[in-house]
């Protein structure tokens, strides 16, 4: 018989290590607490690493990337002007961009049919020690029942269950980055720019990015700094965003992206931000993959990324054909822990492109837009003209 794994949560860390899991002689079992999968989502870019992940998972086919041709970014300053800058994908990396529903449509089409996933679905407690993990799961009916694994994957995001049944409280792990963000697809285009254009407005702590995607409307970011962050959550989203960029000279963006927000509905994110810092993440036969382990923010770029990689890795270190599952992790987590131990260290620089904590980092900001900006024209003007 083969072993049984848990996966806590069906987001990019559940479902590619559920895959991993699944290549690599285990019968995975999803859990999700949501009643159905969540589809669209905000925008996101893969790297490389997380390329080679969806590669070796056998799923890039089935992912939508949407990077638009010929796409020009704008830095709008504060007197109305336009100025060109560099954009999310012109990164020397050059990664892919996407929604995030599309990279989880991709893996979602390695586990429909062929991956038990039950809906509306939690742990509510779990007892490791041993061979076996036990744990007792609540459904939708409010029924609890209690099985038994042979490993527990918490894949279930910043605000971990698994988490914090088994390693700890948030306040151990969970470090503010005195921020939030409010993301959402946008309706449509912001008037006066060109469907591929993306716009960047920023004015000290705070900022609005409007990414392009091809064959789909653009997405807005709304990011900014505060020290009070339980204050933002008092009010209505947009009433706080409102407030938040009462003043900010943006030529009637900021009021357009906000009246679409008023008809997301529900479908927008709007949260605080946070690190997650453990010193390990594996505990007996529990382990912890993507945002819940280590969750390195929006403002890395490559959360996601990490999140496939970490599942495609965590599959391949407890192969059944390797044996032992508790070596199997111990290498797993060494193998990642560099990687992300360099993301981590970087964080709170590539936050100051978003969030610039003081006025040296808002300069900083403005040049590393402007001459990216310059490059790319360059780069456009034909080869040779960038050198
Ligand atoms: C605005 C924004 C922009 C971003 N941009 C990028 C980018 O450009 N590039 C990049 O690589 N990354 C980016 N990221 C980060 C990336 O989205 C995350 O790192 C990644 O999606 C994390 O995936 P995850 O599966 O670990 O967690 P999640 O996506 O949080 O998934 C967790 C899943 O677990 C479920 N769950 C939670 N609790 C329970 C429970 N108790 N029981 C059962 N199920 C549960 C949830 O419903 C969810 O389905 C961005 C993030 C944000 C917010």
């Amino acid at each position: 018989m083969k072993p049984r794994a848990l996966v806590v949560g069906l987001g990019i860390a559940g479902m590619s290590s559920a895959i991993s899991l699944k290549k690599n002689g285990w019968e995975p079992i999803i859990v999700e607490r949501a009643p159905e999968r969540r589809t669209g989502g905000y925008f996101i870019g893969l790297n490389d690493i997380g390329k080679e992940a969806a590669e070796k998972l056998g799923v890039t086919a089935g992912i939508h990337v949407r990077t638009p041709e010929n796409s020009e970014n704008w830095h709008l300053t504060g007197d109305g002007s336009r100025v060109r800058v560099a954009g999310f994908a012109d990164q020397p990396t050059k990664p892919a961009t996407l929604l995030r529903g599309d990279i989880e449509a991709g893996l979602w089409q390695a586990v429909d049919g062929q991956i038990e996933v039950r809906f509306a679905t939690t742990p509510i407690e779990i007892a490791e020690g041993g061979e076996r993990v036990h744990v007792r799961l609540r459904h939708a009916d409010e029924a609890e029942t209690e099985e038994t694994f042979d490993l527990v994957v918490g894949a279930d995001g910043l605000r971990s269950t698994v988490r914090k049944m088994v390693f700890g409280p948030h306040e151990e792990f969970m470090h503010s980055l005195n921020a939030i963000i409010c993301a959402y697809q946008l309706s449509g285009q912001i008037e006066t720019f060109r469907p591929r254009d993306g716009i960047i407005l920023n004015d000290g702590p705070r900022s609005l990015y409007v990414f392009p995607l091809q064959d789909h409307t653009p997405t807005a970011l709304f990011s900014y700094r505060t020290d009070d962050i339980d204050a933002q959550f008092k009010k209505p989203p947009v009433e706080t965003l409102r407030e938040a960029y009462k003043d900010m000279k943006s030529s009637g963006i900021v009021d357009e992206a906000l009246s679409d927000l008023e008809r997301a509905g529900k479908n927008y994110l709007f949260d605080s931000v946070h690190e997650v810092r453990m010193p390990k993440w594996h505990k007996g036969r529990v382990v912890l993959v993507g945002d819940s382990a280590w969750c390195l923010t929006l403002y890395s770029g490559v959360g996601a990324s990490m999140a496939m990689k970490g599942g495609y890795e965590l599959g391949e270190a407890v192969s059944v054909t390797k044996g032992d599952v508790a070596t199997g992790l111990a290498k797993w987590e060494e193998t990642l822990r560099p990687m992300v131990k360099k993301e981590l260290r970087l964080v709170w620089f590539k936050s100051q492109i978003f969030v610039p904590t003081n006025g040296f980092m808002f300069i900083v900001r403005r040049l590393v837009l402007r001459l990216g900006g310059r490059y790319i024209a360059k780069l456009s003007q034909g080869p040779g003209a960038a050198a």
